[in-house]
């Protein structure tokens, strides 16, 4: 079995007309307008990975007994391409997410897609699809990379069939009109992984469950929900779709360990690596609700932010849960959140240095 090193094209002969793309690129919602094509390769247990192709965006008809629409063994990524000053374009760590995917599909005892098609997939898209970049500041072309289960069977066990393909769709300044530090619902009832489960990977599922917790966190007037460890239902994980980190009076900054239950953000992982080049002092430690309340309360704890691939990073404002609720700071955008919005926002659009390399020019 030989793996793939090119992608081949087949234009779409019907993509969309330029004006009519202009209008659907000028102020993007997250997550609607998408590009023209998409890149496509097939697996089989005789084939290995074969058939790369970057073809037409269109609609996939599949059987009824397909296996991911019974078993859900999916499982995505999501990063983004950036549209440089000087014209270029270039991809954020494509590199960690190519090594979580693996990780993922390792989980969810799936094929492991080789770096290499992982990542020339993508730039054979974005080139593919390079007039679809919002012309907003603060726009980018978000990439969802992603593999299903596809055989036609019904029965539990691994898949001998697979498709991994990749979407690409335009997006605008996730903070339009300025950045809003955003309220939090502590789900004290539903967890979102527990030791052993799939908290470290980027599966469909994990999603799925977790919309029952959000759905809770906006009846409560929050704007999204945190979730505590499944075990002792008191150490701080993570949001639905974003890491946490705690800024102190001393300056340090902190954020749960990667213990297999949250999982590995690499906007985590950058602002790790940011702040550790920075001299500041970082923990990747548990912290505890009671905690987390009590040092917000006292002053210890100054700043509180979220982050992940689609806002980057996002300021925690409120936290609440059943009989309780707190403010962080003044309730507004602490200054090392902003800090660390303003330096990875530079890295990735090509405005400031990238002494680790994080940019990967197309
Ligand atoms: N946690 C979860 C559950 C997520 O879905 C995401 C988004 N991928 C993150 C954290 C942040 O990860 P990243 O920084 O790699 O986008």
């Amino acid at each position: 079995m030989s793996t793939p090193a090119t992608f081949a094209f087949e234009p779409n002969s019907a993509p969309v007309p330029a004006t009519e793309r202009a209008g659907r690129i000028a102020d993007p919602a997250f997550g609607r307008v998408f590009t023209d094509h998409m890149a496509l390769v097939r697996w089989s247990e005789d084939k290995g990975w074969h058939d790369a192709k970057i073809t037409a965006r269109t609609t996939l008809t599949v059987d009824p007994a397909t296996a991911v629409l019974h078993y859900a063994q999916e499982i995505f990524e999501g990063l983004k391409a950036y549209r440089h000053d000087d014209g270029s374009v270039a991809l954020f760590r494509p590199r960690a997410n190519a090594a979580r995917f693996r990780d993922s599909a390792r989980r969810m005892a799936m094929p492991e897609l080789p770096d290499d098609l992982f990542i020339g997939s993508i730039e054979a898209l974005v080139k593919a699809d390079a007039d679809w970049f919002p012309a907003v500041e603060g726009g980018s072309l978000y990439l969802r990379p992603f593999m299903i289960a596809s055989e036609v069977f019904l029965g539990v066990k691994p898949a001998g069939e697979y498709l991994y393909m990749v979407l690409a769709s335009s997006a605008g300044s996730y903070w339009k009109g300025g950045v809003r530090p955003v309220s939090l619902w502590v789900s004290h009832d539903y967890s979102r992984a527990a030791p052993g489960g799939t908290g470290a990977a980027k599966c469909g599922g994990n999603y799925a469950t977790s919309l029952v917790a959000q759905q809770e966190a906006i009846r409560r007037g929050c704007d999204q929900v945190v979730f505590l460890d499944a075990t002792e239902r008191k150490w701080i994980e993570e949001l639905g779709g974003m890491n946490i980190f705690f800024v102190f009076d001393d300056g340090s900054i902190q954020t749960p360990p990667l213990t297999g239950t949250i999982l590995p953000g690499i906007t985590r992982d950058s602002i790790l690596t940011l702040a550790r080049d920075a001299g500041l002092t970082v923990r990747e430690e548990l912290y505890s609700i009671e905690q987390w309340r009590a040092d917000a309360e006292s002053g210890r704890l100054t700043e509180s932010f979220a982050c992940g691939t689609a806002a980057v990073v996002t300021p925690i404002g409120k936290v609440a849960g059943p009989d309780y609720a707190f403010t962080i700071g003044s309730g507004g955008t602490g200054q090392t959140t902003q800090r660390f919005l303003d330096g990875l926002n530079a890295v990735q659009r090509g405005r400031a240095p990238d002494p680790h390399n994080w940019l990967h020019p197309i």
